[in-house]
């Protein structure tokens, strides 16, 4: 076999003249009589290579043979183009190799479909066949975008001073909030392993360890219902730090953001990022993961309505809920816009969406004639409408006000394609609540996990709360408590989250009666955690970052399936292995485990 020399896509000015032996894949072919042309292409790109029947007539003749995708090693040497034949979108698009000889290593079926950039292919056949996705230019780079973004993420760490650390991948299940998936063992017949939602326990026990910085790049894995764009098994950055409070990890976060952003994209971030209270985000964004790239921000007009006489209103304020509204400016909407913006909202819950246009300087509505002079007026200046504006009201209880408007603002912002350039909008998101009220669960659970610390001067309201047994007053007060939590949202994606932990057993305590665990329950799912913490443990507090959603914001995807070699499907199926599957009844009684229909 010929011995490869050089990469074809690596073909430059300094191999004029020269031989050269290349190794790829036909990627296309064209026979103009007398002379065949091959686009070879590999890892590194594509180059040309000319096969001439006059001079080399046995290396013609396989030429002539190759199909798409056949492999092959070439002997040739590097020539100029002829002039006017140059193709400058190829970085080697002035040169070919002038072949002399040529081997067929491989040939290839035909293909499910093109190895191209423009054949439009679904999901499932593009993941069946992933080797012939992964081809694509695109794909291939999104990969190597990959590879540079995780060498470069484990230098910065080494460079800080951390220690990688692998956690197990079979352990017992942690309370991350999602629902484990489970791994039957044979050796201990009805025993399980939970397999890791996050190494969270095994972090914060190696900082009781002594280890002060730790990180690692991992997977976890969360048997979650699919909801869009979400992996069953996804990348984290995750750290942990010893001695330190919120401000050192921020930093320390930025930095490798920052990083990341300028040797990979050559973008200079602005720092410090900014910083909005979880309150602030909700209040205007109706969002704790905010995308301020575009305005729509929510007004509140609850006082504006006090006195109302507009029965939607009114009711919603009497129960103690909100009217809010959000201005899609110069929008000019036709009516027919407006009602499926109103089908969208009702496919969250809302019974309708009121609106009021700005036409011909008139406000425009069926819900004017119920509004007073001076609430008009108040309207229009709280929320600056203009000729040509629409607004949306909601009104209802906080919560699902924010709900309705956080998320039409995110339809419009799509639909509308209201997000023109490819812009960053980074920021923390800080001040959470501790925990807040599951209704369906009828308890409070916490907003990140139950290792999180409160804020120290939040430690009293908690006390309080947790002597006091008149339950409106309870939640009142757990409700105030803030976290030492932090999340780094990006263009609206939470790519990042973590906390100052727990690291003193009585606050811990406090904080499992509030979530309702017992200390059986606490002792049984965490007692290793708990105990841990009982032989002098540091405070410590870390982060973790989505490594596969980080990665497709920063190459402006909307898939984190694109920046993952083997992801699964929506569905989460693998098409390309068949996963899951059943297993053969020996393997099921192996593992103690029978199925029933
Ligand atoms: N373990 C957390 C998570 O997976 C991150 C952290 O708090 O460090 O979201």
């Amino acid at each position: 076999m010929l011995k490869r020399t050089k990469y074809c896509g690596q073909v430059s000015e300094e191999d004029l003249g020269k031989e050269v032996i290349l190794c790829g894949w036909v990627h296309r072919v064209r026979n103009h009589g007398g002379v065949v042309f091959i686009d070879l292409r590999d890892r590194e790109g594509i180059v040309q290579v000319v096969a001439e029947e006059k001079t080399h007539p046995e290396a013609y003749e396989v030429a002539d043979s190759l199909r798409s995708e056949y492999v092959v090693a070439i002997k040739g040497v590097v020539r100029k183009r002829p002039p006017g034949t140059e193709n400058p979108k190829l970085k080697t698009g002035y040169y070919e190799v002038f072949a002399h000889r040529i081997e067929v290593l491989n040939t290839s079926d035909p293909l499910p479909f093109p190895v191209d950039e423009d054949t439009p292919v679904s999901e499932e056949l593009k993941l069946k066949h992933r080797y012939l996705d992964l081809r694509r230019e695109s794909m291939k780079e999104n990969i190597l975008f990959r590879h540079r973004a995780y060498q470069l993420t484990r230098h910065i760490f080494i460079k800080h001073g951390f220690v990688e650390i692998e956690t197990p991948f079979l352990t017992k299940s942690t309370p991350e909030g999602a629902r484990d998936f489970l791994v039957p063992s044979r050796l201990h017949p009805g025993k399980f392993y939970a397999l890791p939602q996050s190494p969270q326990l095994f972090k914060q026990i190696l900082m009781v360890a002594g280890f002060d910085r730790y990180f690692q790049i991992v997977k976890c894995l969360r048997d979650e219902d699919l909801r869009a764009d979400r992996q069953p098994e996804f990348t984290q950055i995750d750290f942990e730090m010893s001695f330190v409070e919120e401000e050192e990890i921020m930093s320390f976060s930025e930095e490798l953001v920052c990083t990341l952003f300028k040797e990979l994209l050559g973008i200079e971030l602005k720092r410090p990022f900014d910083r909005l209270s979880y309150g602030d985000a909700m209040e205007n964004y109706g969002s704790d993961k905010p995308d301020r790239r575009f305005g729509l921000k929510l007004v509140d007009l609850t006082d504006v309505f006090k006195n109302t006489s507009l029965k939607v209103f009114k009711d919603a304020i009497e129960n103690g809920g909100v009217v809010k509204a959000i201005n899609f400016k110069s929008s000019y909407l036709s009516r027919k816009e407006i009602d499926e913006l109103t089908q969208f909202v009702q496919t969250l819950g809302a019974k309708g969406l009121a609106w009021i246009k700005v036409e011909n300087g008139k406000l425009n509505s069926p819900i004017v004639k119920f509004l007073g002079d001076e609430e008009l007026t108040l309207l229009v200046k709280k929320t600056d409408a203009e000729e040509g504006d629409t607004l949306f009201f909601s009104a209802d209880a906080r919560e699902t006000v924010y709900k309705i408007l956080g998320n039409l603002r995110l339809y419009i912002s799509k639909k509308y394609e209201l997000v023109k350039d490819n812009t960053f909008d980074v920021l923390w998101v800080v001040d959470f609540p501790l925990m807040e009220w599951d209704v369906e669960e009828g308890r409070f659970v916490s907003l990140h996990h139950p290792f999180t610390s409160p804020k120290e001067e939040d430690i009293p309201l908690l006390e309080k709360a947790l002597k006091t047994s008149d339950v409106d007053e309870k939640k009142r007060l757990v409700h105030s408590v803030r976290a030492r939590a932090y999340d780094l949202v990006i263009n609206g994606y939470e790519v990042g989250g973590g906390s100052i932990r727990i690291h003193r057993r009585d606050i811990q305590e406090i904080v499992f009666k509030l979530l309702g665990i017992s200390e059986v329950e606490a002792e049984e799912k965490f007692g290793f955690l708990l105990r841990a913490l009982r032989y002098g443990a540091p405070p410590h507090g870390g982060l973790a970052f989505g490594f596969d959603r980080l990665l497709a914001i920063m190459r402006g995807l909307d898939s984190i399936r694109d920046v993952i070699a083997f992801p699964k499907t929506q569905k989460g199926i693998c098409p390309l292995t068949g996963a899951p599957d059943y297993v053969s009844p020996k393997q099921l009684k192996d593992v103690h485990i029978k199925v029933f229909e």
